[in-house]
């Protein structure tokens, strides 16, 4: 699924037809492909947590990209990449003819590696072992004298971990710089460089979930239902927690009121909702005076009647971690620790254990979004080929995973009972962080 969204996205925000549109112009893709990478590189500069979570996707892309290219290869004589390779100045040292057949039988017995016909026609490289830690680790290497031997349709682990490397100082190098340049550009491209990591206007930007009658879905009666269906963990978990304490924190309160307005809920709804899980522990004067005129802020109606928009995943990852057992904002994949992350899968009955476990192989790896898109790829099975399911912005905004599931069991005929029998059994099976 990853790998596929990935070429749609690339197809749809990196590739620019020519005027026929029937080829790519790539000289102009590549222009909006380098130009969107630099602007990103600035913007992206400035903090740790920013730089890591760039390094981490544009990685993601270069290898997707490499792979591409070495699976285009494979079965060939991997021209496409040596040609990569060779433009790009990667210095790798070729293995000569004499010396790879004096190793044969070492190179041969490398797990998976090419069958006495391939071994004839594959080159190997040889790089400091160092630099092949990864293919070191799977032992999908020979190891002699400080040195791996590597094919080179494996060549992509370390030719990507160069790129890291280098992105990574040149990242580090951008933050140095990157205070004089917004002051210079304070009124050009400063605030819109700073601004950018908390926008999100990609494909599941937050809209209105309709029903398949065209009318909002969310409403203080089918909230309960639809939390359980189609809200993603860290909304679920928001839920819950207002389901047990009967209240939310500030933060909490932000990011799930702020969800349920971009999922549709209107201001009417929402206050309905809080005010009757409220009022369990509170008297109406109470809620009314400590707690509706907020509700109305974030819909606007209140102080600078400003029209706040739902957080974007990066900014609920990036955002203050809740403390545990009171709060319950941020993103589960990043701010619960293995056991109860592994704990609160198990209880929801996410997928089967080997799900559970790739889900948290990924959460291990730093990989958030991506396990949450995992997540969403257990619980929707085959989402992909339902017809009119938009499955782009999953794993980048809980909004875009809450319309895709909505969706995908409307066009499936699954929709949530809206009964209230359904959350109350999640709320009384609750209690993991
Ligand atoms: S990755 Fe995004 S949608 Fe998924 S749990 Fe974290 S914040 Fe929510």
């Amino acid at each position: 699924m990853f790998r596929s969204q990935l070429d749609t996205s690339i197809k749809t925000n990196l590739t620019i037809s020519s005027s026929d549109s029937k080829k790519v112009n790539v000289t102009e893709s590549k222009k909006i492909d380098v130009a969107s990478h630099f602007i990103l590189r600035a913007a992206y500069c400035r903090t740790e947590d920013l730089r890591r979570w760039f390094l981490a996707q544009e990685c993601r892309l270069f290898r997707h990209r490499l792979e591409s290219v070495s699976n285009k290869s494979h079965g060939g004589n991997n021209d496409a990449l040596r040609e990569f390779l060779a433009h790009n100045d990667f210095d790798l040292d070729r293995v000569t003819r004499n010396e790879k057949d004096s190793l044969r039988d070492k190179l041969m017995s490398i797990p998976g590696g090419p069958n006495p016909v391939e071994f004839h026609t594959t080159e190997y490289y040889r790089v400091p072992f160092i630099q092949a830690l990864e293919l070191v680790s799977r032992r999908e290497c020979y190891i002699e004298g400080g040195y791996a031997y590597v094919p080179l349709g494996r060549i992509v682990s370390i030719v990507a971990a160069k790129f890291r490397a280098s992105l990574s100082k040149s990242l580090a190098l951008a933050a140095g710089v990157f205070g004089q340049v917004a002051h210079d550009e304070q009124a050009r491209i400063g605030p819109l460089l700073k601004g950018m990591n908390s926008q999100y206007t990609g494909p599941g930007a937050p809209n209105a979930v309709v029903g398949l009658d065209g009318e909002e879905v969310l409403s203080a009666a089918t909230v309960d239902a639809l939390a359980e269906q189609s809200m993603p963990l860290c909304m679920q978990q928001l839920h819950t927690g207002l389901k047990r304490d009967h209240k939310l924190k500030h933060q909490g309160r932000l990011q799930y009121g702020l969800f349920l307005k971009g999922a549709g809920m209107s201001l009417e709804e929402h206050t309905l909702f809080f005010q009757r899980e409220f009022t369990r522990i509170m008297t109406s004067e109470q809620f009314n005076k400590q707690y509706a005129y907020g509700i109305r802020h974030t819909h606007g109606k209140e102080g600078k009647r400003a029209s706040y928009t739902p957080y974007n995943c990066m900014k609920i990852i990036l955002g203050n971690p809740p403390q545990s057992g009171v709060e319950h904002h941020g993103c589960p994949y990043k701010h619960y620790d293995d056991a109860n992350l592994s704990a609160l899968l198990g209880k929801l009955k996410i997928g089967n254990v080997s799900d559970r476990d790739a889900i948290m192989a990924l959460k291990k790896d730093g990989n958030f979004q991506l396990a949450c898109a995992k997540h969403f790829e257990v619980t929707h099975p085959a989402a992909k080929s339902v017809d009119g399911v938009n499955l782009d912005g999953v794993g980048n905004h809980p909004n875009a995973w809450f319309s895709a599931s909505v969706s995908y069991h409307n066009k499936s005929g699954k929709v949530a009972s809206t009964s209230n029998d359904m959350a109350i059994d999640v709320v009384k099976s609750e209690g993991v962080v």
